[in-house]
């Protein structure tokens, strides 16, 4: 047996602040391997910090959304959110689960080009289509989903010089009984803007009028919002079917599920508040079903879930730089993990949890990053056993937005690993280097040297 590791005494300040309702103890294991890898081995192979992504949790949660919506509904496809994390090796395993690509940039777009997806298989998404990027996807057929009348307008142009028929969809905004209601995308239901931009695109005859799309929110903790949406595109639909005996061939209930990230200041961990995939597709299906639109033609049920599908996935791993005390004595540690690499830490208290075997002695703790910024709190408040310079922690639900929205600033991007199904550990990008940096920028000849 090892000998045990000393931890010297120390005098702990009475506080006079909530306890959590379970008590005090910290309700923490140490978690030393990912799937069987070893936290240390990672570390010391690909250094500090590390993200690591779990191909067999991606697939897990895939398959168990997909069985919540498929054994709910005849026509089901997911497509996947390439904004909420478009690292290639992400895409494609969504890919090969079936999951399209749903888009929202000439960047994504041709990602997704080059991930191998077929246009027919992109949504277009969002405010931002250039006149290229409508040329590109009315002739790679891909479904353009049309967020204001400005873009209408230059797709029927667009037609006309093209000689094609555009295939879209359009995105629609409306009371779901959640405040503020997200009415900057796309058309309002309720003051007939919908109907109007329907009507522009039926009685042109220049394009194909293919769906019906809405993305209400996005982390929606409940999931009867989601019911009232699918019965306002319903609605629409039934009425394109009464005055233009035409039938859509989809309706898009976009992403926004809730994933089992805990939000700062929430009572109970979202683990115990979250809607299931189940709940979720229980307030669609049930919507769509109990419509008017005829049972032989029900349209595909379309679903762009990001957040939910990769958080689980995806941890981030890291070290401890030092332990000091602030003015009023309380403990503060600085990790390598800054926010930075955890923008999501400016609205979750992420799951943390020491690498290494701990004694059962905790304190309140602040968590600091390494910038040289005071807005680096990765937690503001967390119940952790003492931790040592050196010792590695493991953060928790990393999947979504930090590896598209992460930042340049300060130091580089680590590492990024995918252990996959089988267990094997590959690097999917690779850290970045003073030349990934320096090979972008140009020194004009008049300040290419100097003398100090
Ligand atoms: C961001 C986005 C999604 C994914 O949202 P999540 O909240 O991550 O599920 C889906 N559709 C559209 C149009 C989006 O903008």
């Amino acid at each position: 047996m090892t000998k045990l590791k000393y931890e010297r005494p120390i005098i702990k300040r009475l506080e006079n602040s909530m306890p959590n309702k379970f008590g005090m103890r910290t309700e923490f294991k140490p978690m030393t391997h990912i799937e069987g890898v070893a936290v240390k081995d990672i570390i010391d192979k690909y250094g500090s910090p590390v993200y690591v992504i779990s191909e067999s949790v991606i697939r897990k949660t895939y398959h168990n959304a997909q069985r919540a919506f498929n054994t709910r509904y005849p026509k089901v496809q997911f497509a996947w959110s390439y904004k909420t994390n478009y690292l290639s090796a992400v895409c494609n395993t969504f890919h090969q689960l079936g999951s399209w690509a749903e888009v929202v940039s000439g960047f994504e777009y041709d990602k997704a080009l080059g991930n191998g997806v077929d246009g027919r298989n992109i949504i277009f998404n969002g405010p931002d289509k250039t006149r290229l990027d409508l040329i590109k996807a009315i002739e790679n057929k891909s479904l353009i989903h049309i967020d204001h009348l400005d873009e209408y307008y230059m797709i029927l142009d667009l037609a006309e010089e093209l000689s094609l028929r555009p295939q879209v969809a359009i995105r629609v905004n409306m009371d779901t009984g959640i405040y503020p209601i997200w009415d900057r995308f796309g058309f309002n239901y309720e003051n007939g803007q919908a109907w109007d931009v329907l009507n522009k695109i039926m009685i042109s005859k220049k394009m194909d009028l293919i769906g019906l799309h809405a993305h209400i929110g996005t982390y929606m903790m409940t999931a009867a919002p989601y019911g009232i949406a699918a019965k306002k595109l319903a609605d629409l639909a039934v009425g394109i079917k009464q005055k233009y005996d035409y039938y859509i061939k989809y309706i898009d209930l976009g992403g926004g599920f809730a994933s089992k990230n805990t939000l700062k200041g929430a009572y109970l961990p979202a683990e115990d508040t979250n809607p299931s995939f189940d709940e979720y597709a229980e307030a669609i299906t049930s919507s769509l079903l109990n419509s008017n639109i005829h049972p032989d033609h029900l349209p595909t049920l379309i679903l762009e879930t990001g957040r939910a599908l990769i958080d689980d996935s995806a941890y981030l791993l890291g070290s401890v730089i030092a332990n000091k005390r602030n003015s009023i004595g309380k403990r503060t540690t600085i990790l390598d993990i800054g926010v930075n690499l955890l923008f999501t830490s400016f609205w979750y208290e992420h799951k943390i949890t020491p690498a290494q075997s701990f004694s059962h002695h905790v304190e309140d703790t602040v968590l600091y990053g390494p910038l040289c910024m005071n807005i680096d709190v990765i937690r503001e408040n967390i119940s952790l056993p003492l931790l040592n310079t050196g010792d590695h922690v493991v953060i928790h639900r990393v999947g979504a937005y930090n590896m598209t929205q992460w930042m340049q600033f300060i130091t580089l991007r680590p590492n990024v690993l995918m252990i996959t199904e089988s267990g094997d550990v590959e690097i999917i990008r690779e850290q970045e280097q003073m030349s990934t940096i320096s090979n972008l920028e140009k020194v004009p000849k008049h300040l290419s040297s100097f003398e100090l």
